[in-house]
């Protein structure tokens, strides 16, 4: 059997691990190396990491955990306002596993000794499948043919817009800029020390913050000596497109300069620390969402399914798409085991489908609800009561989806 996973992300590569201890995997990737991705850190959950437990060699999970924070970093998370000052402090439940991973890094790492062939440098165009299997065209014109087709191509997929006819999100009119300040010589605020933190400016933009500790134990590999770096600030700027000049393929250093400007009247700390960020890890990309009441990967399988983002695309506010696609992935590695053992392919991909929705759907709502306040926060009656407007969203826990438009 030959897997053709279209995507070298975080749920790809997962899947691609667990799949070729007994099948043959060809991964195809557009970016030119696993480094190629934004610099943010992403928060691995719980039930994730048990996924991972089962998709990868033990040595790299402990190599991945031991280059990683681990749950004692993620104590709380706290919604702030535009000084920085904590609204509401949520504590996060105990004796839950959890891994903070940097992203670049946790790329890196997936896609060194992995046993399947990634094709960097190669973008999918469309896919296309019939009884006997399916197709993969790559934008060059070459093609690639696979019993089975995995998407896992992210958000705005092409091999799920492929098989759809439509791409099965839509953008949700936020952008975010995301980068990385080096912190030798300025001490964060005392919460970001237990955990992450979101801020709201009063005009509706809104910032993820959170610290960067590089393992204490030193790495030979120059590469991850590299993307560990040093102590720093991960921060994330969240405001509506339209207030930007056009991000796509901007500069780094014009994103820079935009997240300083968007942060005119916040924290003059934040602000100072913004502008003095490494350029080289910072990075924009614009909301997208399923929406959470309509159907998620509806569709009949004939030979090619998805996971991930490519299937349920959710904003980051939630931090919650990585884990999302790496459970998808240990469903669907199973869902394979399963057909390796005799089950039709069709019926396997069709209860993986069904099984992932609900995990999905839920994943999805909580990440929109931080959308809604953003975008709740642009009508001036609401600007004028955002502060207590944020406290009754925190206190009352209403991160619940309801119209994010
Ligand atoms: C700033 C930020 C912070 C985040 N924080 C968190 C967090 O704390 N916790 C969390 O769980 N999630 C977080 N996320 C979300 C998380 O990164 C994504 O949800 C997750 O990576 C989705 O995994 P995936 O495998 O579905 O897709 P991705 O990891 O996005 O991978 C998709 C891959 O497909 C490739 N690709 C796309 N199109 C093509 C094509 N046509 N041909 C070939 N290759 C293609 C892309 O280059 C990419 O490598 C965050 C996201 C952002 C932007």
């Amino acid at each position: 059997m030959r897997v053709v996973v279209c995507g070298a992300g975080i749920g790809g590569l997962s899947l691609a691990h667990a799949l070729s201890r007994h099948v043959e995997v060809v991964v195809v990737e557009r970016d030119v190396t696993a480094a190629d991705t934004g610099g943010y850190r992403i928060s691995i959950d719980d039930e994730a990491c048990r996924a991972l437990g089962r998709l990868l060699p033990g040595a790299l999970l402990d190599e991945v955990r031991s280059l990683s924070d681990t749950g004692s970093a993620f104590e709380q998370f706290t919604i702030a306002d535009s000084r920085l000052r904590p609204i509401v402090v949520a504590p996060e439940p105990a004796g839950q596993d959890r891994i903070l991973a940097q992203r670049q890094l946790l790329r890196v790492l997936l896609a060194r000794d992995i046993t399947a062939t990634i094709r960097f440098g190669s973008t999918v165009r469309a896919v296309s499948q019939d009884q006997y299997g399916a197709a993969v065209t790559l934008t060059d014109g070459s093609v690639i043919e696979g019993d089975l087709v995995v998407a896992a191509d992210g958000a705005d997929s092409a091999v799920v817009a492929s098989i759809l006819g439509r791409s099965p999100t839509r953008d949700l009119g936020l952008t975010g800029i995301a980068g990385w300040t080096p912190l030798s010589d300025a001490s964060p605020p005392g919460y970001l020390r237990r955990g992450p933190a979101l801020a709201f400016g009063p005009d509706g933009t809104g910032v993820f913050l959170s610290l960067h500790h590089p393992p204490a134990t030193p790495t030979a590999d120059p590469l991850i000596a590299g993307l560990l770096g040093e102590p720093a600030l991960i921060w994330g700027t969240i405001t509506r497109s339209s207030r930007l000049t056009p991000t796509r393929d901007a500069a780094a250093e014009a994103l820079v300069h935009q997240a300083t400007t968007l942060l005119d009247r916040w924290s003059p700390w934040l602000r100072e620390r913004v502008s003095h960020s490494d350029a080289s890890r910072t990075a924009a990309f614009r909301f997208r969402a399923v929406d959470p009441a309509g159907p998620i990967a509806g569709w009949t399988p004939g030979v090619v399914t998805a996971l991930g983002d490519a299937i349920h695309a959710m904003p980051p506010t939630g931090g919650r798409g990585a884990s999302t696609a790496i459970c998808d992935a240990a469903d669907l590695a199973r869902a394979v085991d399963d057909h390796l053992q005799g089950a039709p392919l069709d019926q396997v991909l069709a209860r993986y489908q069904r099984r992932i929705v609900p995990r999905a759907r839920s994943a999805v709502r909580d990440s929109l609800g931080p959308v809604r306040v953003i975008n709740a926060l642009r009508h001036r009656p609401a600007r004028l009561l955002a502060r207590p407007v944020l406290n009754a969203a925190g206190a009352l826990g209403a991160w619940r989806y309801r119209d994010a438009r």
